[in-house]
């Protein structure tokens, strides 16, 4: 145990290597480091992304030559951790190992058999990495606006490329790329100007820059418009399909189950959720209805009881603020009973949502990333200005009072902000940079639970009522997901699936549909990663016996950093959890 204390806290925030460890420990981080060296080379968007600044000026034209270099980096990285016996390394770089095998396995199959490149045009997209740029201010004004320019060089040969290797462009992905480009384009023909005339960037040289955003533009917006004329006889349906869900699902999740498994589990804990919100229902039904008899149907019941308690809502302009509120007092709460500790120097900042983020409304985090963790922290809460007074409703009923709380609780304290400031402190990279999305979904599911449980709420049984309700919707995420890309479930479904017996606002059934149809496996990340954590956890509690304290649990569990739970597990269910000797 103190082995384990003395290994995390001894660490730097950016330091790879590990104090102690064996010869082979120290080789393998060597290894590491020259890995991620080349790794960004290839990627220097994802770089930028992560904080990683060296690349910023250059874009690689997404050409058959660039995708054999990637294919070939795979090939040469999994023979060199072929070299490593990994069943000697410390804990953390097992987990590393395991990882990089992944990914390296990940990179591979997604050239040669997902094979985006041909059918989703909206993998092609270079605004989001000018915006983060122009926008994020990670280094001085004229810097970025010096690298944007140089980046921006390529942008035409991109997206000629990318006009090259479309085949059978699925669909809504081609609408989606349409809208994107159209929407992002004033990134190169209003922000980038704007953000020139703050500096002293000598005028001739302005000259330059802004001609060249033109052809960029130019480019862009041309792209839009190739897709929209797109011949387009036989495209690729929006369906993945089961045999690549499940190679996409092992890759990207890594979990122990396959996704078959995990949508047997959700289907049989919606079942579960439909009973305990009945209970609860007809236990409230009184205060609400009076002697109204009961529906008989229990759905009905149900949505009954979701529809009178969502009326408790805030007003439109006071969606901001009322997420303001929330924190310090959840902040106490986790405090107070001793769930997690929270780390005061790393600040949370509540902002309206930037506009080049483009979300629908809604709430997420932004988050430093491994390589500038000391930067701030942001809750980004989408503005309802300019909504229709109906569709503002529809939303502030989805997030009416309580939901707004586990909102909190999920996005900020203890969710992904505090999960994001451990990961940070993790001494290792590459569980950063490669985050496991179920781990990052799952824990933030998780610690609404483990709220609700602490007593957060009062235990009243509206809150717990609207807690189930939110759970239901990442197990209907599962179903939604497996059922539409697998099953070839109809919209008419999935819509009822999602109103009916998720209980969801029409406005949030409808934003689902469209997100389901130009994502896939995504949506099981927060039912899987959340299943897997209280199945940990109960193995945790058997293995720990009266020693358990549920704080210990949520700090180790945390201390390993954006790694899948099934790694974390073995980590934590090994009898030395440092060297991971079983
Ligand atoms: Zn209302
Ligand atoms: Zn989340």
């Amino acid at each position: 145990m103190l082995l384990l204390v003395g290994l995390l806290g001894g660490c730097k925030k950016d330091s790879v290597a590990p104090i102690t460890g064996s010869v082979d420990d120290a080789a393998f981080n060597e290894y590491e480091k020259h890995f991620l060296d080349e790794f960004w080379k290839l990627n220097p968007d994802w770089a930028t992304g992560v904080g990683y600044h060296k690349y910023d000026s250059i874009l690689l034209v997404p050409d058959k030559k660039y995708r054999d270099k990637l294919v070939n980096f795979a090939k040469v990285q999994l023979d060199s951790l072929g070299r490593f016996t990994p069943t000697n390394f410390l804990q953390t770089n097992k987990m590393d190992y395991a990882i990089l095998q992944n990914q390296m396995n990940y990179l591979q199959w997604q050239v040669q058999q997902l094979k985006q490149f041909e059918w989703d045009p909206s993998s092609y997209n270079v605004i989001g990495s000018f915006a983060y740029i122009l926008n994020e201010h990670y280094a001085p004004l004229p810097k970025r606006l010096t690298n944007f320019y140089e980046k921006m060089a390529n942008i035409p040969a991109y997206y000629k490329e990318a006009e090259k290797d479309l085949k059978n462009p699925v669909i809504d992905l081609t609408n989606l790329a349409v809208a994107q480009h159209e929407g992002g384009v004033g990134v190169f023909e209003t922000d980038f100007a704007d953000s020139l005339k703050k500096t002293t960037i000598p005028e001739a040289t302005k000259k330059l820059m802004l001609d060249r955003a033109k052809l960029a533009a130019d480019a862009i917006k041309g792209y839009a418009g190739f897709l929209k004329n797109f011949k387009n006889d036989h495209p690729r349906s929006f369906r993945l399909g089961k045999d690549l869900y499940e190679d996409k699902f092992k890759y990207e999740i890594q979990s122990s189950k396959t996704a078959q498994q995990v949508y047997n589990a959700a289907v049989d804990r919606k079942r579960v959720i439909h009973h305990e919100m009945a209970k609860i229902s007809i236990k409230l039904w009184p205060k609400y209805f009076g002697k109204t008899p009961t529906p008989t149907d229990t759905l009905e019941l149900i949505g009954k009881m979701i529809d009178t308690l969502s009326v408790k809502h805030v007003k439109p302009d006071e969606f901001q603020a009322a997420i303001v509120n929330e924190l310090p007092k959840l902040k106490a709460f986790v405090t107070q009973k001793d769930l997690v500790t929270l780390d005061p120097t790393k600040p949370l900042e509540v902002r309206k949502e930037p506009g080049y983020m483009a979300g629908v409304a809604g709430a997420s985090m932004s988050s430093p990333g491994p390589y500038d963790s000391g930067q701030n922290s942001y809750f980004n809460v989408g503005s309802l200005s300019g909504w229709s007074p109906e569709k503002a409703e529809s939303y502030l009923r989805e997030y009416n009072q309580y939901i707004l709380q586990i909102l909190c609780i999920h996005e900020a304290i203890p969710g992904h902000y505090v999960q994001l400031v451990y990961a940070n402190k993790s001494p290792s990279l590459i569980k950063s940079i490669f985050g496991n999305t179920a781990m990052v979904e799952g824990w933030a599911v998780y610690s609404e639970q483990m709220m609700l449980d602490a007593g957060f709420g009062d235990n009243a049984p509206e809150m717990w009522l609207m807690w189930y309700k939110w759970n239901l919707r990442s197990v209907c995420n599962t179903i939604l997901d497996y059922s539409v890309h697998c099953l070839n479930m109809p919209k008419q479904s999935a819509i009822s699936l999602l109103t009916r017996e998720a209980f969801q606002q029409q406005a949030e059934a409808d934003g689902k549909w469209n997100r389901v149809s130009v994502t896939s496996v995504q949506l099981d990340s927060y039912f899987t990663g959340y299943k897997e954590i209280m199945d940990l956890r109960d193995d945790w509690k058997s293995k720990t016996g009266d020693q358990y304290k549920l704080k210990d649990f949520n700090e180790k569990f945390l201390s390993y950093g954006n790694a899948p739970v099934k790694l974390i597990r073995d980590a934590m269910m090994a009898k030395d959890p440092v060297a991971g000797k079983n």
